[in-house]
């Protein structure tokens, strides 16, 4: 087959931009970003193994039209200190994650709360509390040995839910969080996390307790630490949950 010409391959390029822009407005994108966070430094050909770009075959080829980094220091970097959507207006501290980096399992929340953008770090509050006793004392791990992030980085006002278009600007970097530490597992905590990576609309009340994949790797739906100080009842059905989880990681899995 011979080369593509430039025209073809402009046109190629400017194809996929249109349906990734097509994209950001479906998902309620109504601005684009200002400006991107400099890359940390100039990239070779050979770092990063640009496989996907282009195509639309996998939702992580979208990220590197957004970031390119191959460390989570890479990718804190490259974020830098983010403007890409309003939450960054009312935020003490980006949240970005905590744990291990070479992690089989990683925890993913909804968005920072009040303790978490003081601190900076996610889940330390009474729902970070709750999540840390279900890894701790439930899992017999401890939290430096899982990872640990949100989907936004930012905490929204009054702990409101994320809207589309901070969801849509913050994805890609937990996209591309979960491409560097390649998990074996995704425990989604509560509807926004699983809905976001699922790509779904599916109620959590009906996805929890039930194996998905994100690209290959095994997600479990459950319900969030937040719902469950307000729903204690519930507890029960998020442990039948992170008993899947724990059998998968011993091995025991049908
Ligand atoms: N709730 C979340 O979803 N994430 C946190 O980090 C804290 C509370």
């Amino acid at each position: 087959m011979s080369e593509p010409s430039d025209a073809e391959e402009l046109a190629a390029l400017t194809a996929t931009l249109k349906r990734h822009l097509e994209r950001r407005q479906r998902a309620g994108v109504r601005y684009l970003p200002k400006a991107l966070a400099p890359l940390p430094k100039p990239a070779t050909p050979k770092e990063i193994p640009n496989i996907m770009a282009g195509t639309e075959l996998d939702m992580l080829a979208e990220t590197h039209v957004v970031v390119q980094a191959e460390s989570l220091e890479g990718l804190r970097s490259a974020i830098g200190d983010c403007q890409r959507c309003k939450l960054c207006s009312g935020r003490t501290n980006l949240v970005f994650g905590v744990g291990n980096p070479h992690a089989k399992l990683i925890f993913v929340g909804e968005g920072p709360g009040r303790d978490e953008d003081l601190k900076g770090e996610p889940f330390v509050g009474r729902a970070g509390q709750l999540l840390t006793d279900i890894i701790t004392k439930g899992m017999g791990l401890k939290r430096e040995d899982v990872y640990i992030c949100n989907v936004v980085k930012c905490r929204p006002p009054e702990n409101r839910n994320p809207e589309p278009d901070e969801v849509a600007a913050c994805e890609p970097f937990l996209k591309k969080q979960i491409d560097i530490i390649r998990p074996d597992i995704i425990v989604g905590l509560g509807k926004f996390a699983v809905q976001t990576l699922l790509n779904s609309k599916v109620p959590i009340s009906k996805l929890r307790g039930i194996w998905a994949s994100y690209h290959g790797i095994r997600l479990m739906p459950t319900f969030h630490p937040a719902y469950l100080l307000r729903n204690p009842a519930d507890k029960k059905l998020v442990w039948e949950d992170i008993k899947q989880v724990i059998k998968v990681m011993r091995g025991e899995d049908a």
